[in-house]
């Protein structure tokens, strides 16, 4: 190709940008971003968000000057549509059409904002950052709805920062969704350690201006409402010009091309979900992803065929209420959990995931125990999942690998 055109401007677009030059593409190099803003992390927004003002620029954080690497840079101009030809692609805007021979779409995410909640603010733009800090003061009330990893990171800060904090959990259990509801329980206690109540079991049905409804009548009175209940890929932009999942996701193959598209069109990031031969489908919504997976794309871009596809285990990271969290891989609501210490001593923690009734190990969720997320790592790196002996792997004494 002679000319790629990248839509987002956030941590996966600023990615594939850097690996096309790293790669030694020549050719031209246009991005489009909707914020206006030049790329920044997200992770920050929410374990920082009382202790930072500003966000922390990408091109400090990973090293890249999306500014000088690309051609052309238009960070407030949003992609609205996307026509799709044999040898190219073209993308509109309200400021007119931009065409190249390659179009990779990496335009994140949004938060979910239920219609019956529109006094609920959300948590996924630096925007929304300041505007959340400035709402809250030492204090006040704060109603976070959904203990997932945003949620539980925000009432953490918010409450050592003198806030009054209730999470209101519709799921059984915090981190249902992620981990299971077995092993989302371990989390509960920390809430309290926290000064953060917590409501399980107890579906919200609406928001309004004195807090929030639950379904069973009961009520959560609050100064500002959280909805952390999740993200969506933003790819509503996309129309019908390509195949989506129901939940706005595009499918790509181990080289990021849109399945059911041509193969100049790609995408990556919280967009993409992708196949990896251990894991099944991956779906994006995880920071290692967009930072790693755009090297792939652009090796078997611009090499088709020619390197091995890396096939990076799913990877989420998490600080919340005073622990450090890693999830690695990816399990099944059928897996079995061996734990690896005991969760209520204090001391770190890992849970493994297997297949049932097999030594098949599928997912690692480690607290405050480092030396377990580089053998996870490790573990995670040949073809197959890997094959453990449970009883060994629950003795934290033992390395796991
Ligand atoms: P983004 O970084 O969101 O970039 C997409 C960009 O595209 C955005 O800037 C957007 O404005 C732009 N865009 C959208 N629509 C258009 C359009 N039509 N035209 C042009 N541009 C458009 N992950 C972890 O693994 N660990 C964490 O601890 C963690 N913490 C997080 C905390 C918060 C508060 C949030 C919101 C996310 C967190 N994540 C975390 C997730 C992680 O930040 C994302 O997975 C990552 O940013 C995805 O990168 P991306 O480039 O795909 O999307």
């Amino acid at each position: 190709p002679s000319s790629v055109l990248v839509v987002g401007a956030g941590l996966a677009a600023t990615q594939v940008v850097s690996a096309l030059r790293e790669t030694g593409f020549g050719g031209r190099v246009v991005v489009l971003g909707a914020e206006g803003l030049p790329p920044y992390d997200r992770p920050p927004l929410s374990k920082h968000l009382l202790d930072r003002t500003t966000p922390a620029w990408l091109a400090d954080e990973v090293g890249t000057d999306l500014l000088a690497l690309a051609d052309e840079v238009h960070l407030a101009t949003p992609a609205r549509g996307l026509q799709v030809h044999d040898d190219g692609a073209t993308v509109l805007t309200e400021h007119g059409a931009h065409r190249a021979d390659v179009v990779v779409v990496a335009t994140g995410a949004h938060a979910v904002r239920p219609a019956r909640w529109p006094a609920a603010r959300t948590l996924h733009t630096a925007q929304d950052a300041d505007a959340l800090r400035a709402a809250l003061r030492p204090g006040d009330r704060l109603a976070v709805v959904g203990a997932g990893w945003i949620g539980a990171e925000v009432a953490g800060v918010a409450a050592r920062a003198g806030v009054d904090v209730t999470v209101v959990e519709a799921g059984p259990a915090p981190l249902t969704g992620a981990l299971g509801a077995s092993v989302g329980a371990l989390t509960a206690p920390w809430y309290a350690e926290h000064d953060v109540r917590l409501l399980t079991g107890a579906p919200v049905d609406r928001v309004d201006d004195e807090g929030v409804r639950l379904a069973d009548g009961g009520r959560v009175r609050a100064d500002v409402v959280l909805a952390a209940v999740g993200a969506r890929p933003a790819t509503a932009w996309l129309g019908t010009a390509l195949p989506r999942e129901p939940d706005g996701a595009l499918r790509v193959d181990e080289g990021f091309a849109v399945l059911g598209a041509p193969r100049h069109v790609r995408a990556v990031g919280d967009v993409a979900l992708r196949r990896s031969a251990r894991h099944g489908w991956v779906p994006g919504g995880h920071w290692d992803g967009a930072l790693r997976d755009p090297q792939t794309l652009v090796a078997d871009l611009l090499h088709p065929g020619d390197a091995p596809h890396a096939d990076r285990a799913p990877y989420v990271f998490s600080t919340q209420l005073g622990r450090e969290l890693t999830l690695l891989g990816a399990a099944s609501p059928a897996d079995e959990v061996v734990l690896r210490g005991d969760p209520r001593s204090g001391e770190g923690w890992t849970a493994l995931w297997f297949r049932a009734g097999s030594s098949t190990l599928t997912a690692v969720l480690t607290v405050d125990r480092p030396r377990d997320v580089g053998a996870a790592r490790r573990l995670f790196t040949a073809p197959a999942l890997a094959e453990l002996d449970r009883s060994r792997a629950a003795d934290p004494a033992l390395p796991l690998r």
